[in-house]
């Protein structure tokens, strides 16, 4: 089994009230050696004063944690949009020691909030597809930027589209992921399987088979497995599927990130 949890959220994310005793003591459950804990930065957010309080309030707890199981905690953080702000996403991470950083991309613009609070329902074909493609073109940005280890959940929006834009169909924007998948094997950075795909709308790994396979196609090295667990209970959740996605691609390996340095383990 995979045995490393690359990206959970713990109650310094806002979306999250899981105490960090309870993560852990989760993943030692599961049996797991790793736990990286990746609570939310919003860049956007930061600005206002709301997420500079959690990034904080997440260090100090993963640093004064006395962990009473086996498994090895990790410390992370959950970008969000970086490349918005690269100056103050580079400052973020400047604060801490972190052992990983894993970039997202949950909003096109810095006007528009999360894709999770937009009613999808309500747009036509092609304003979705301008969206998708914005979504592509500010995630490329984010690739351009660098300066993390693993880029998190590329298909994320789509989780939340109409039921047909749902089916694993990304020829519109083909190109502009074959720029970024490009990019990021070139830069030798990872690509994450985010697992919570498959519990949230999805049912794939996001992103799937077909794309975790062109980035490996493309010349990609690196893979993180992670859960996106938000609650205890789903921690460590579907890692193996994950695990068989990269093996599918035809990865050996996949990478947990320890002082930002990959480390390897077979699959
Ligand atoms: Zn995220
Ligand atoms: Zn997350």
């Amino acid at each position: 089994m995979w045995y490393a949890d690359s990206h959970t959220h713990t109650e310094a994310s806002e979306d999250s009230e899981t105490p960090i005793l309870q993560a852990v003591q989760a993943a030692a459950a599961k049996g797991l050696r790793f736990l990286t804990v990746t609570d939310h930065v919003e860049i956007v957010d930061f600005k206002e004063g709301a997420y500079d309080v959690a990034a904080e309030q997440s260090w100090h707890l993963m640093e004064s944690f006395e962990n009473p199981t086996d498994v090895r905690l990790l410390r992370g953080i959950e970008l969000g949009e970086p490349a918005f702000d690269p100056a103050l996403a580079e400052r973020v991470l400047a604060a801490h020691p972190y052992d990983f950083v894993l970039a997202s991309q949950h909003r096109v613009d810095d006007t528009r909030p999360d894709h999770y609070f937009i009613e999808y329902a309500a747009f036509s074909d092609r304003e979705i597809e301008r969206e998708m493609t914005r979504h592509f073109e500010e995630t490329l940005r984010t690739v351009r930027w660098n300066g993390f280890d693993s880029l998190a959940h590329l298909t994320y929006p789509f989780r939340y589209l109409p039921e047909k834009w749902r089916q694993g169909d990304y020829r519109p924007w083909q190109g502009l992921i074959d720029d970024l998948l490009g990019l990021l094997a070139q830069n030798g950075k990872a690509l994450e399987i985010n697992t919570s795909g498959i519990r949230k709308g999805q049912g794939v790994t996001c992103p799937d088979r077909p794309l975790v396979t062109r980035f490996r196609e493309l010349g990609g090295e690196r893979i993180t497995i992670g859960s996106d667990a938000h609650r205890p209970g789903e921690t460590g959740a579907d890692l193996d599927e994950g695990a068989a996605v990269a093996r599918d691609a035809g990865f050996e390996e996949a990478v947990v990130y320890i002082a930002r340095q990959p480390q390897s383990f077979a699959l």
